[in-house]
């Protein structure tokens, strides 16, 4: 999408460890008319998926995972972090190590909102090494769900975790995909 990289450009700063800041668009301070774009555009990317639910993780993937829901009517569902396992029954649970925090916590979905029926379009922001994915798709196992599609805003290619998941047939589609970048390039693969 090209918006999506003149934005990045336009707009993105690049952080010591690989972090890539978008919080004037996207993580903090949201362009809705812009979200709404991206929403359109996943929607239509995923048209043919007969996707019935949208599921993320808190915090940043709520937005957007909203948007896209709206644009394609279905519900959205977030999932929940928690720093320990201690949580009650009737909920399914996955570890994930934070790319921007370096510490684990747990993912939490209550089994009420995530059903073996579901066809489920997997949401986040950014896609670096692969581990909030990893953990979405793990509840989603563990539901029996179906996992239909995964809609990244930003994949940092580099990592290689996007390929990875698309040479294992998982249908992933990033709006911008960053093949390098230093404190003044953002290289996009073409
Ligand atoms: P992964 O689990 O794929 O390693 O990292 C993805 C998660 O880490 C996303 O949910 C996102 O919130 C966060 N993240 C990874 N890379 C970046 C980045 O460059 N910038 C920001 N703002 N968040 C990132």
């Amino acid at each position: 999408m090209k918006q999506m990289e003149e934005k990045i450009l336009r707009e993105g700063q690049v952080l010591p460890g690989d972090i890539l800041k978008v919080g004037s668009f996207l993580n903090q301070n949201i362009d809705t008319v812009f979200l709404g774009e991206m929403a359109r555009e996943f929607a239509r990317l995923f048209a043919d998926e007969g996707i019935n639910k949208v599921l993320t993780i808190e915090a940043s993937g709520i937005a957007i995972a909203t948007a896209v829901g709206l644009e394609m009517g279905v519900p959205v569902l977030f999932a929940k972090k928690h720093r320990t396992s201690n949580v009650d029954g009737g909920v399914y649970t996955a570890k994930v190590h934070s790319f921007t925090h370096n510490e684990d916590y747990n993912v939490v979905v209550s089994s009420d909102y995530l059903l073996p029926t579901d066809r489920v379009l997997l949401v986040d922001d950014f896609l670096a090494n692969g581990q909030a994915l990893n953990g979405l798709m793990d509840l989603c196992r563990q539901a029996g769900a179906e996992v239909a599609g995964v809609a990244i805003a930003i994949e940092k290619c580099f990592s290689g975790a996007g390929d990875k998941l698309r040479a294992q047939g998982v249908h992933l589609e990033s709006l911008a995909m960053i093949e390098s970048m230093t404190d003044d390039e953002v290289i996009f693969r073409s």
